[in-house]
């Protein structure tokens, strides 16, 4: 049992997705740092619900360099900006969820996550709490994020 609940980085999705293990257009990557890349969730609460994870498999928050750090936010407000340009949302929420008990789908790997939102798009429930609103068109959103990628860089 210890050995299937211990989960490696080389099961790890995200450190897949970032090595371009399972190729890129499968990952949805829609833009790499230095640091940290930027990705398609599968599993989207909303259209355009992007990730932001570093590349170095770390599950916590405190352990994270201050250069991955600042590349997280850095790369934040780029795809607010790309998002806005997308997908015209009326807001955003920008988040962690930290742990399991917190609601982290992939705990062992953090990850910062941008959702962009509408008005009305979900009345009170809360967007982390896990729960699909917006059922998605992934290759579409993608196409929409690498357009207004071009378009705003
Ligand atoms: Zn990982």
């Amino acid at each position: 049992m210890d050995f299937i609940k211990s989960r490696k980085p080389d099961h790890c999705v995200f450190c897949k997705a970032g090595a371009n293990i399972s190729g890129e257009d499968k990952d949805f990557i829609v833009y790499r740092g230095e640091k940290c890349f930027v990705i398609l969730n599968r599993y989207p609460y909303a259209t355009g619900h992007i990730m932001i994870i570093p590349y170095r498999h770390c599950k916590n928050f405190e352990i994270l360099d201050d250069e991955e750090l600042s590349e997280m936010m850095v790369l934040a407000k780029k795809f607010i900006s790309v998002l806005k340009c997308a997908f015209e949302p009326d807001g955003f929420n920008i988040g962690m969820n930290l742990g399991n008990v917190a609601g982290a789908g992939i705990a062992d790997h953090i990850h910062l996550h941008v959702v962009p939102r509408w008005a009305g798009d979900t009345n009170f429930m809360p967007v982390f709490a896990g729960v699909k609103i917006h059922p998605t068109d992934l290759e579409g959103a993608y196409k929409a994020i690498m357009q207004a990628l071009e378009a705003t860089s």
